[in-house]
């Protein structure tokens, strides 16, 4: 595969295997698989190639508002669609001059008739470049004194809709395998049939998706911190310095074992998490903890296998470089690093409160 290349064939190979849309019910042509499963296959994936799953698991994000939200006709369609043959989705949130702050996106859709109108851009958009359909979250209620929690709506947007513009592939710090693209939105004409939900709803459905979505994101930097951990390991019986392997110089096994520390624990988290959303508990807590930790996890353990390595982690010839480039993507995509602990902050307090009343 070419360098920064789109791995549609890899995506094709692991959709014939049933990895992609790994959470798709049955029903609507998935293998219906708990999300424990699902991150247990997201974490596999990531071992090998986060930019690859984060291509694959993009699917998912955009798949969870509908399979959250939607009606009997929108998940028939949709998520039909994405199963009955290769095709990716994506989900349209962030916009250049918002991410973290989703309250304040500035995309609009007005009701004319039985359509809505759609005006804004989105930016950073996972597969956008080669979505068949997108999940767009967009303000139609223009009173800035509006709630976010009954402004904004979500929408399915079919991607060759006429006035959607997909933007020029991003070139990234690293998982360069993934497409992200803005996609712009110049009247865009949807039928009242793809609201998902109700009018208002969206910004519920839209971070809703998110208790679904972050477990396998933290599996995913699971996986990374985990071949980090084994690259390093292998590198440090073959290294000798000062007459033997580096393995032997205890500085460099407690680099080793806190990487093994951080890896079971934020392993731990996220089946806690995936565990909870199986089982019918509510996971925000969890999702937000395991995501926060696998993703610093993920950049230590890069950063130290690379220490490791020495020089030769340095080098591009090397596998752990790549990794370093690829883990610094977990502390920021899927709400950053401080917002995961805004959550848990939030979600500590709730449950201090209660218990405390
Ligand atoms: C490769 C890639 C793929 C992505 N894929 C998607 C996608 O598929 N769909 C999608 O909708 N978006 C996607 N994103 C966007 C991503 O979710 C946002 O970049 C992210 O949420 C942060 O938003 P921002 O970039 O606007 O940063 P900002 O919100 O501007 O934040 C800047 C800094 O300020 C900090 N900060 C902000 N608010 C607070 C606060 N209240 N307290 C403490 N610190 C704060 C942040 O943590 C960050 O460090 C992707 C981004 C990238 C780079």
């Amino acid at each position: 595969m070419l360098h920064r290349q789109y791995p549609t064939e890899i995506i094709k190979k692991a959709w014939d295997l049933g990895l992609v849309n790994a959470t798709v019910p049955q029903k609507y042509g998935g293998t219906g698989v708990t999300l424990f499963e699902g991150c247990l296959v997201a974490e596999e994936l990531a071992y090998a190639c986060t930019g690859i799953t984060t291509a694959i698991v993009a699917n998912e994000l955009a798949q969870a508002p509908v399979i959250l939200a939607g009606n009997e006709e929108q998940k028939t369609e949709y998520l039909g669609r994405v199963t009955k043959e290769p095709l990716m989705c994506a989900y349209c949130v962030t916009e250049p001059g918002t991410g973290s702050d989703v309250a304040n996106i500035t995309t609009r859709a007005e009701k004319k008739g039985d359509k809505y109108v759609i005006n804004g851009q989105k930016m950073w958009i996972t597969n956008g470049g080669v979505a068949n359909w997108y999940f767009v979250l967009a303000r139609t209620n223009p009173d800035p004194k509006c709630p976010a929690s009954k402004a904004l709506t979500g929408f399915i947007v079919d991607a060759d809709t006429k006035g959607v513009t997909k933007g020029r592939k991003e070139w990234n710090m690293g998982q360069r395998a993934s497409n992200t693209t803005g996609v712009t939105f110049e009247d865009v004409e949807v039928p009242i049939q793809n609201v998902l939900g109700a009018e208002g709803a969206g910004f519920k459905i839209a971070m809703g998706a998110f208790d679904k979505t972050r477990p396998p994101v933290a599996s995913s930097a699971c996986g990374l911190s985990q071949r980090a951990l084994d690259e390093a390991t292998k590198y440090a019986f073959e290294r000798k310095t000062f007459g033997r392997p580096i393995a032997e110089h205890q500085a460099v096994q407690f680099l080793l074992a806190e990487m093994a520390i951080g890896i079971e624990v934020s392993r731990m988290a996220w089946m806690k998490a995936a565990w909870q959303t199986d089982n019918g508990e509510r996971n925000t807590y969890f999702a937000s903890i395991a995501k926060a930790l696998a993703g610093d996890v993920a950049n230590k353990c890069a950063a130290d296998a690379v220490q490791i390595f020495g020089g030769n982690g340095f080098n591009s010839e090397y596998p752990v470089e790549k990794l370093m480039r690829d883990a610094k993507i977990f502390q920021i995509y899927e709400g950053t690093a401080q917002i995961q602990r805004v959550i848990i902050a939030r979600e500590h307090f709730n449950m201090f409160k209660q218990f405390n009343a």
